[in-house]
């Protein structure tokens, strides 16, 4: 079988490897289909010194495929039946496991395709309790965009920055693979949508997505846009991933008590804070990083629903590459999605 694995920083091969092996007692082997392109396989891609990893590593950290075989034990599915997996080894055990929690897990094994082997290739075995079935209706190239793109979006908004009906909410790079479906998960519970975006052919597109105001950052500062949108007040929620570009533009967009939730710092990671603002205005500023087993669910759920997300393109495996410079050069709009 076909397996793309990195070799080098910023060397990536298709090799063929043996076929895993019959999966073990609850484990299933999954036929990968469709691997989405995050920022977590550029970092992965042009190496990380402080990552705990080893080398060569298959690739792919966000995917979809079918159940190819049923080990021991498994119940609940069976071969062919279409299949989302949990980007990330956890222990299943732990407190945080046990809660539901599953991006605190103690004991995580790593994040796959970036710590360890990824989803970029054909065959693979994963235990039963990190596959997610796909609802009826959503293809592979969709449900490859859930584990990652919808749910960390679905994490942040609801689980962390407590997102509610009618609030008011800045959303980042809107053209993005998470900025666009947060633009649509907002909007779908009544949230006004402020997004940025970096030019007016994207403009264009993040209104149709629904977006109630698009502000091109490269003509107009945000921060200024956002207070004159909202009469002064700021907006309850920002949306953050860009990090050290628009860190603290985005808290003066605040209203006081606002909230931040940030998952990202494209654009680099060192802000200075300014105290006195962070706690006289009560903002409350949430990290947050991956999503839990619920937060696939839920996401798959909307797609069935109706909330598709948004492709830029699909490539072949071989071109995985090219992807990713697409990826990087910031000319996308939507979703990258690899297909086998
Ligand atoms: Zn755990």
């Amino acid at each position: 079988m076909r397996a793309l694995t990195l070799i080098a920083d910023r060397k990536l091969e298709l090799v063929e490897v043996a076929d895993p092996s019959p999966p073990a007692a609850g484990e299933v082997q999954i036929r990968i289909k469709a691997v989405a392109l995050n920022h977590i396989d550029l970092w992965g891609f042009r190496g990380m010194a402080f990552a705990k990893r080893k080398l060569p590593l298959v690739a792919g950290a966000e995917a979809a495929g079918e159940i190819a075989e049923v080990g021991p034990g498994v119940t609940g599915f069976r071969p062919g039946d279409p299949v989302a997996m949990y980007g990330a080894l956890t222990c299943g055990a732990c407190k945080a496991c046990r809660e539901g929690r599953d991006n605190l897990c103690e004991n995580v094994g790593g994040i796959m395709g970036f710590h360890i082997d990824g989803f970029a290739r054909d065959l693979l075995n994963v235990p039963a309790r990190l596959v997610i079935p796909v609802p009826p209706g959503v293809c592979a190239r969709d449900a490859a965009c859930a584990p990652i793109a919808f749910a960390t979006v679905q994490h942040m908004l609801f689980d962390n920055a407590k997102l509610e009906p009618g609030e008011t909410v800045l959303v980042h790079a809107g053209g993005s693979g998470i900025g666009t479906a947060a633009i649509m998960m907002a909007k779908a519970i009544g949230c006004t949508v402020i997004t940025t975006v970096g030019d007016d052919g994207k403009a264009e597109k993040a209104k149709a997505l629904g977006a109630d105001y698009v502000i091109n950052y490269r003509k107009d500062r945000f921060e200024g846009v956002v207070r004159r949108i909202t009469g002064k007040k700021g907006v309850d929620v920002v949306f953050e991933h860009v990090g050290a570009e628009t860190f603290n533009g985005s808290l003066l967009c605040l209203k006081r008590g606002g909230r931040l939730v940030t998952c990202g710092a494209t654009s680099g990671p060192s802000v200075t804070l300014n105290l006195m603002q962070l706690f006289q205005q009560q903002y409350r500023i949430v990290g947050s990083f991956g999503a839990s087993l619920r937060n696939i669910r839920e996401s798959l759920a909307k797609m069935a629903a109706g909330m598709l997300p948004v492709i830029d393109c699909e490539v072949p495996l071989l071109d995985f590459q090219r992807g990713l410079s697409r990826l990087e050069s910031r000319q996308v709009f939507g979703k990258i999605v690899v297909t086998f």
